[in-house]
Formats: structure tokens, C-alpha cells, sequence
């Protein structure tokens, strides 16, 4: 493995990517990333990911407002660009196990060009944007920490309810045969809208992943409507995070499938030599919320 990065820790906030990498992934890895500053390199499936988000932004973004969307050729070279910039962090061993640049870009053009033909995006073109990728952030329900993200895309569905969609890329849509291994996103979402000025306070708020996979095939999962049940379970992750960031109480998480070197970047370290140790990597205490957007 190449040489990791090391820096500051970064942690000042919680977003769903922080909350799912350390409940449901592994919390070890949180540590090391969020605390120790270690940086994880991308692959050619999230360079790839990159991509195909950049084009179905740039493709919403040109229909707010109610005109006609930007049409493929205009957005093929944005993915293919926003794909190359990524990937080009891709480290050489990783390039060798996933696939490269090219890997990266070749994945992200077929995967938009699917979404672009596929049902999904019609189905979207019934829907009217608000806006694309805004940046939400609130203090948290339970404190001390803000509580952040930034969302795929806010808007109104055909029948006007205000809706939450979030663009996933994926080498198959097995993944996304229910909506129950993705609550904790949904509920993040949702509280994230139910706090704007989008939401008149006595309506329904709803979520959908619209995903798209490298097998060529796309579909669209309904997600759960805010309501208290989901500010309930919302409330009750987050407690639970910050009880582990308030111990320590992280650990490695051998039995998790990604838990190899294929996967996690810090596999060496942590399963092999031990070298990213809990002695050996020292954390900065993360910052409370110092700003309320
Ligand atoms: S090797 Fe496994 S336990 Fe260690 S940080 Fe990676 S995923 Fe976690």
C-alpha cells in the first residue's frame, strides 16, 4: 500500500456519511479518518460515482426555473471530467486492484448514459427542482455538535409533495432492494429539509434514491416521510455516536466484509502490523459547533 496521509483530523460535525461509518461500517475507521486525519484514496467506483452526480446536477441545475435540460452531448464531457479529477488520486497499488483512471472514466460515462435513458430521468422530468446539491446545516437535536450535508437534489414531485432524491451509482441494484438498510440517510435528509423554509411545517416530506448500476439498469426506491417515528430513531443515532466519541469507544471491525485490503485503506496498519494502533495515532478532540447555518 502506498503511504498513507496523515493530517489533522477534520471532525467538527455530523453528516450521514460520518453517522454511517461509524454505526453501521466501522468505527475504528471513523477514528482514524475523522480524529488521526488519515486520508482514504478514492477507487474508480467513486471517481466513477463522482462523475455520473456531476452530470445529473448539471442536467437539474439547467432546469430550475423551467427551462428545457442541458441534452447528453453537452454533459458527457462534464462526467468524464469530473470522473479524470477524481480518479487522478486513484494510488498506483489501488489502480492495480480496481482499475485506473480510465477504469474511472469509461464506468462513470456508462453510468450516466444509462441514467440519461433510462425511466428514472423521465420520471424526474415530471418533478420540478428547488435546487441541486444544497449545503443544509443546523445544530444538532442533542448537540454539542452542528448536524450537516449536502443533499442530491429538493424539489416537488408530480403531485407537488416536497421531496428529497439522492443519486446512487452501484455495481448492482441488489443493494437497493429495500429502503430498511438506508434509514439512517433518509432520516438525516428529511430532518435536514424539515428545518428550511422549503417545508411549509404541515405537509409530507418524502425521500426517494434514484439509482443507477454499472449492469445497465436503473430504478427508483422510496424512501420513508418524515414524521416523529423518523426524528425519533434520528435523535437516537445521534446519541449514540457521540457516546462512542465521548469514550472512545471505537474498535476495528474484523467481521466486516470490507474489513481487507482490497477495501479499507488502512487494512495493513490496522489488521496486520497494528501500526494504526490507538497508542500509535494521536487524535485531536473533535470541536464543538461553532456556527449555525
Ligand atoms: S482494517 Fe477493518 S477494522 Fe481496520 S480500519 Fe479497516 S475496516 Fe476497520
Amino acid at each position: 500500500m502506498d503511504e498513507i496521509k496523515r493530517g489533522r483530523g477534520t471532525f467538527d460535525g455530523w453528516s450521514k456519511s460520518s453517522l454511517k461509518q461509524l454505526l453501521e461500517n466501522c468505527s475504528w475507521q471513523w477514528a482514524l479518518q475523522k480524529l488521526g486525519g488519515l486520508e482514504g484514496p478514492p477507487t474508480p467506483h467513486s471517481a466513477a460515482g463522482t462523475g455520473m452526480h456531476a452530470g445529473i446536477e448539471e442536467h437539474e441545475r439547467s432546469r430550475i426555473g423551467g427551462a428545457d435540460p442541458v441534452d447528453l452531448v453537452t454533459l458527457l464531457p462534464i462526467v468524464g471530467h469530473e470522473a479524470a479529477a477524481d480518479a487522478a488520486n486513484i494510488p498506483s497499488d489501488w489502480a492495480r486492484i480496481h482499475g485506473d483512471e480510465q477504469t474511472a472514466v469509461e464506468w462513470a460515462i456508462d453510468l450516466f448514459t444509462t441514467w440519461y435513458d433510462s425511466p428514472v430521468r423521465r420520471q424526474m422530468l415530471t418533478y420540478t427542482p428547488l435546487a441541486v446539491e444544497p449545503h443544509i446545516e443546523v445544530p444538532s437535536p442533542i448537540g454539542p455538535h452542528n448536524l450537516r450535508g449536502y443533499l442530491d437534489w429538493v424539489g416537488r414531485d408530480a403531485d407537488g409533495v416536497l421531496t428529497v432524491v439522492d443519486y446512487k451509482s452501484s455495481s448492482s441494484l441488489s443493494r437497493w432492494s429495500s429502503p430498511d438498510k438506508h434509514i439512517l440517510e433518509a432520516a438525516v435528509y428529511l430532518y435536514l429539509v424539515a428545518t428550511t423554509d422549503w417545508w411549509s411545517g404541515d405537509e409530507p416530506i418524502r425521500m426517494e434514491w434514484h439509482v443507477v448500476s454499472r449492469k445497465g439498469d436503473s430504478k427508483i426506491l422510496e424512501g420513508p416521510t418524515f414524521d416523529a417515528e423518523v426524528q425519533a430513531f434520528l435523535i437516537d443515532q445521534l446519541a449514540s455516536a457521540q457516546r462512542m466519541v465521548d469514550s472512545r469507544g471505537w474498535k476495528t471491525n474484523p467481521s466486516w466484509g470490507l474489513c481487507s485490503d482490497r477495501w479499507c485503506p488502512f487494512y495493513h496498519g490496522c489488521q496486520v502490523t497494528g501500526a494504526l494502533s490507538p497508542e500509535s495515532v494521536s487524535f485531536d478532540p473533535p470541536a464543538a459547533a461553532s456556527s449555525h447555518g
